[in-house]
């Protein structure tokens, strides 16, 4: 079982790219279970086409512990793929990330972790500096991790902090930086400027997402663009990506830049002068 995470920033695209991936990888006939540890719980919105079900922080809040079954918070989404969502804390009170572990924790108890999943995804959100978003790797569930970036400044800057994560946990676990998937803002020199953070990060830019009105024409009707119509272009480069995570060996411990360094990338790629 492959122990997949998707970090990025807020808004970069994690959940549209996760959910078109778990759809290509469900359509090849791979089991996936995804989990949405944002605590928005809009992770598997396109898989379950628009259906909500209860977070399981929810269900461990309103009906106890001893209450909560795999029946109320894990449902089937698109190609057999499970769907379930953290959830968040009450606002203002409980730390977001340690939400997140629990719910982890409370899935393992349950045996949602079954010997015949190919993948479980993590879907992060990763803009807060907090320790709470570094737990699915600090606590060793988050293995492979993909980072979604475009070639705008906060969003790289994002991604660098979570190769900083990434790399103080590696030291005494398995999480690797596993690649950076570019999902296209249509920045000048995007792919280059990209392709170079990721170099300098000691890793690969795996794929290169272009941004198209697909994924809003698909998003619309509640589904993925592998649900909602697989012959349009933007779904063969969801195709492409799962193909290239699938085939995909090389994890590597990161190595984060300085921000003058950033700023210096941005310039030579022409994005600041
Ligand atoms: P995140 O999970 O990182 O917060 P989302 O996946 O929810 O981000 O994406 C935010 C919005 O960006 C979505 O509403 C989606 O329509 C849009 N989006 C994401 N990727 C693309 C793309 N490649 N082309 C066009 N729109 C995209
Ligand atoms: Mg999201």
């Amino acid at each position: 079982m492959r122990q997949v995470a998707f970090y990025g920033k807020g808004g970069i695209g994690k959940s549209t790219t996760q959910q078109n991936t778990a759809a290509s990888l469900a359509r090849i006939g791979k089991r996936i279970m995804v989990v949405g540890c944002d605590p928005k719980a809009d992770c598997t919105r396109l898989l379950l086409n628009g259906r909500r079900q209860p977070t399981v922080l929810d269900t461990l809040r309103e009906e106890g512990p001893e209450n909560v079954s795999l029946t109320k918070v894990l449902a089937d989404g698109y190609g057999g793929v499970k769907c379930v969502e953290s959830g968040g804390p009450e606002p203002g009170v409980g730390c977001g990330g340690r939400g997140v572990i629990t719910s982890i924790q409370t899935l393992e108890n349950l045996g949602a972790y079954t010997d015949d999943l190919d993948y479980v995804f993590y879907d992060v959100l990763g803009d807060v500096v907090c320790g709470g978003f570094a737990m699915p790797i600090r606590e060793g569930y988050a293995e492979e991790i993909y980072i979604v970036v475009s070639g705008e400044y906060m969003a790289m800057y994002a991604a660098n902090n979570i190769s900083k994560g990434i790399k103080k946990f590696a030291a005494r676990g398995h999480a690797r930086l596993a690649g950076i998937v570019c999902n296209s803002r249509q920045v000048e020199n995007e792919k280059e400027l990209v392709d170079e953070f990721a170099r300098r990060l000691n890793t690969k830019m795996i794929y290169f997402i272009p941004r198209s009105k697909d994924v809003q024409k698909a998003e619309i009707n509640k589904k993925t663009v592998i649900d909602y119509d697989p012959n349009m272009p933007q779904a063969q480069e969801y195709l492409n990506l799962a193909k290239i995570i699938e085939e995909n060996k090389d994890f590597r411990v990161p190595t984060p830049i300085t921000i003058d360094e950033l700023e210096d990338l941005m310039k030579e790629f022409g994005i600041v002068d």
